[in-house]
């Protein structure tokens, strides 16, 4: 299996992330994360891990708005323009204190003039800051998705992307959740562009991937199945319900299967088991895996009990499905694990 991994990355670092009661937490996404992954991999002969080159904005600019692209490569460069008219201290993240409407805004509406109705129209959350280096780190963890649906393309059975930042909540035209760019969706564009038949994206992380519905819901080239924390009490909340299964061509195309807290490894399995069964009815012939390690039983984010061997088992049967599969890092946050977890769930691939 090829692996890619981003050297960007730590040039996306911030301090911190808003959460709920507007407490003001360490960053979970953090640096640490790729060098940790690259090294478990190494350790246990898991692909050859490789940088691979930034996304291009042509590939980009087939899934996301153009004008949301532009908002994120300029918008640390117009924050600093209002750094002098403030006290901020130096390298103060851009990160929204409002939120807009989100009716289409044509290009150059005055309606986003400012920096901070930017912020607030394309940042759905308080956990996607924008950094001096955010937009790189972006651009490379984007690459790294790519370069793993190209390896596919040219005959690997499977292929793993170190993505950070991380991909599934960015939509078409927003950033949320650690996610600027969707990487795990660009994967599967680039997939379907070329192969011309549907493609399957699972999303096993541990949140639902509004992100990622937002891209394909109207579409049924793409079909999606996402295991999930429950939205009725996790984030993202409005997004990733039982109900909500496509619109339009794509209606019956998505599909999400919301779970319970501490849900354990064999409950698991019997809701992966029969998300495939529908999956597979569709006819895909290629697999994206937005691989969210939040899952784990150790992960300091997630509630769920998936142990290592549980882990084991859901790559075991996501390579059952005998696909060509780009896999691709999502969460998790469990420094200590996430290598090791990782190994686990590729070991079917590898
Ligand atoms: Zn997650």
């Amino acid at each position: 299996m090829q692996v890619f991994f981003p050297t960007e990355t730590a040039r996306h670092d911030p301090a911190f992330e808003v959460i709920e009661g507007g407490l003001r937490v360490p960053y979970s996404d953090a640096c640490e994360r790729v060098p940790r992954v690259v090294t478990a991999l190494r350790q246990h002969g898991v692909g050859d891990p490789q940088p691979a080159p930034a996304c291009d904005l042509g590939m980009l600019s087939s899934l996301h708005a153009p004008d949301y692209l532009d908002f994120l490569a300029c918008a640390y460069a117009d924050w600093q323009v209002e750094a002098p008219r403030h006290a901020w201290p130096p390298g103060t993240p851009l990160l929204p204190a409002l939120s807009s409407p989100r009716r289409p805004r044509p290009p150059g509406s005055a309606a986003l003039q400012s920096v901070f109705a930017r912020a607030g129209y394309y940042v759905l959350d308080l956990a996607a800051p924008i950094t001096a280096g955010t937009w790189s780190a972006a651009l490379d963890s984007a690459g790294c998705a790519v370069a793993a649906a190209q390896a596919v393309l040219s005959g690997q059975r499977a292929a793993f992307a170190v993505c950070r930042p991380p991909g599934h909540h960015a939509g078409r035209d927003f950033a949320a959740g650690f996610c600027y760019l969707n990487n795990a969706a660009l994967a599967a564009q680039r997939l379907q562009t070329r192969i011309r038949s549907r493609i399957a994206l699972v999303d096993i992380d541990y949140h639902a991937g509004h992100g990622t519905q937002d891209l394909f819901y109207l579409r049924d080239d793409v079909v999606t199945l996402s295991l999930h924390a429950d939205p009725a009490w996790e984030y993202p909340f409005y997004s990733g319900h039982a109900d909500e299964r496509g619109e339009g061509p794509g209606h019956g195309y998505h599909r999400n299967l919301p779970l319970p807290r501490g849900i354990d490894d064999a409950r698991y399995l019997d809701a992966l088991d029969s998300g495939l069964v529908w999956l597979m009815r569709q006819r895909p012939q290629a697999l994206v895996v937005s691989a969210g390690l939040d899952l784990a039983i150790d992960d300091p984010v997630g509630t769920f009990a998936i142990t290592r061997a549980g882990l084991l088992q859901i790559g075991a049967r996501l390579a059952a499905l005998r696909l060509p599969t780009v896999l691709v890092l999502e969460g998790g946050y469990a420094l200590d694990s996430l290598g090791d977890n990782l190994v686990a769930l590729l070991a079917a691939f590898a």
